[in-house]
């Protein structure tokens, strides 16, 4: 007897719905599945049959084979078993077809007959056409977050075939213990000093420019760094689920309730493959940290420790917004539009600034800075030097201002840049940015002497203009930007060989 079962896949971040046929007839006892299963997914076979056989039925002494269809589709991990193992007690009468008609099930079995979770649920939901869905038990929260569904959860297999049979009730979900995560972003209030960072990184969250830090280690460029999450709006209903999707494609743990509410912030290491940072890998088609960083921040530590290949892989996302992966058997692809924060020493020493202090040589310090592409080195809107605070700032009673009060400006900046048509003054080109960073006198002489003088490139001024707006917009100011806009907006976009990047 044939059975035919919903279930689904991952590919990527995305799920494929993936129809789990499941024929028994007479013949040799074999057990074959078919239609371009990876390791993982092939192995259901042993699970599969020792889990039923722990739950009391008996495996059928027939040949039983497996086709996951359609057959182009690669089937990843261990999601599937659960289909099978239904679809072998539909194909033996076990349980009535009526009974799974526009079911989806999705689960790994433990040889005890347990359901276990499998990362990618929301994706994974998110690919079933019918109208409920079978999960394993936590993960109702996630599944139901795509709202299509009538969602049931199931520990082991007795339980379900009860609920099945009609033998018994469908379990009830499992309550989320986990706490709400309130107030775990780090708060701006606990920087002392900092004048010039902390204005850096009002800027990068208000008009979404990414940002550079160069100084010596221990002068708080990571401090800082981890500051910006909490600067930025919470996610609109779309980013979150993308978020979320995302999350749970890579098997990442999701917040209490579900979805990724507030901007994520990664911050992978130098070490990183390229893999790693942008997603892949030849097996298990994985979002990559940027792609886990999407609608947050993607922090690069030590920025010119990374590999120049692992960088040069940045530039397409930053470009697009998205990743393209390519692989033999498939091309997916993620989403990738991240804000990003770079944090280097001055050179190799770490000193840099006043001589005397650092002990490397010009050759040094010059081949240090070439680890940076000029192209990359140009995306970065903002450029600071962070210097370690003064002892008198450390030991200052006031607190400085809370991330709360910088992030309501950030939010009415945004929506004076969301009136442009635009999500951030970021994204500002061509005509938009003609009419959003039309420049008064002053200003336009002040930018004219930076080209003449060779200070400033033709690309360089766009992004000071579109810095200089969000400045002007954090601060209310309508209309053309003003000597002071611009003036700023140039010291927060320090050319590179002030900072030891390239001499
Ligand atoms: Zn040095």
């Amino acid at each position: 007897m044939l059975a035919t079962i919903a279930s689904a896949t991952v590919l990527g971040v995305e799920g494929r719905q993936v129809s789990v046929e499941v024929h028994v007839a007479s013949g040799l006892p074999t057990f074959t599945i078919v239609g371009l299963p990876d390791t993982a997914c092939r192995e259901a076979r042993d699970r599969v049959r020792a889990a039923l056989t722990s739950s009391g039925v008996s495996w059928p002494q027939r040949r039983v084979t497996v086709n996951l269809a359609p057959s182009g589709v690669r089937k990843n991990g261990a999601g599937l078993d659960l289909a099978v193992a239904v679809g072998v007690l539909v194909a033996e009468g076990v349980i009535a077809t009526d009974a799974v008609a526009g079911t989806g099930f999705v689960g790994e079995l433990g040889l005890d007959g347990s359901v276990r979770r499998v990362p990618g649920m929301v994706p994974l939901v998110a690919a079933l056409a019918g109208t409920s869905v079978v999960v394993p038990a936590g993960c109702s929260t996630e599944a139901t977050l795509i709202g299509r569904h009538h969602v049931r959860e199931v520990a082991n297999l007795a339980e379900l075939m009860a609920a099945l049979r009609g033998d018994g009730p469908w379990p009830a979900p499992r309550a989320d213990d986990a706490l709400p995560l309130v107030g775990d972003e780090p708060d701006l209030a606990d920087v002392r000093g900092h004048a010039v960072g902390r204005l850096a990184l009002e800027v990068a969250a208000a008009g979404g420019h990414h940002l550079l830090m160069v100084g010596p280690p221990g002068a708080g460029k990571t401090m800082l760094a981890r500051r910006l999450p909490g600067l930025l709006p919470d996610l609109a209903s779309d980013e979150a689920l993308e978020a979320t999707t995302v999350h749970s494609a890579a098997g990442l743990s999701l917040p209490p309730g579900g979805l990724v509410l507030r901007p994520p912030l990664r911050a992978p290491h130098h070490g990183s493959s390229a893999v790693a940072l942008v997603g892949g890998g030849t097996a298990f088609m994985r979002p990559g940290e940027i792609s886990l960083a999407s609608q947050g921040v993607l922090f690069l530590d030590e920025l010119a420790e990374f590999p120049r290949s692992v960088l040069d892989a940045l530039r397409q996302p930053l470009e697009e917004g998205v990743v393209r992966v390519c692989r033999a058997r498939a091309a997916v692809c993620y989403p990738a539009r991240f804000l990003l924060v770079g944090a280097m020493n001055p050179c190799p020493c770490g000193e840099g600034g006043p001589p005397g202090a650092c002990r490397c040589s010009d050759a040094t310090r010059t081949r240090y800075g070439r680890r940076i592409s000029g192209p990359l080195l140009d995306r970065f809107d903002l450029r600071i030097e962070v210097t370690r605070a003064h002892p008198s700032d450390l030991l200052a009673g006031t607190p400085g201002e809370a991330s709360a009060a910088v992030a309501e400006r950030v939010v009415a900046a945004r929506c004076r840049a969301s009136e442009r048509g635009v999500a951030c003054n970021a994204a500002l080109s061509g005509r938009r940015l003609e009419l959003a960073g039309k420049l008064s006198a002053e200003a336009a002489s002040m930018l004219e002497s930076g080209l003449q003088s060779g200070a400033l490139s033709a690309r360089g001024l766009q992004r000071v203009r579109r810095v200089a707006r969000t400045l002007a917009d954090l601060a209310g100011r309508d209309g053309p930007l003003g000597e002071e806009d611009v003036c700023l907006a140039l010291q927060l976009r320090a050319e590179p060989a002030r900072l030891g990047a390239a001499a």
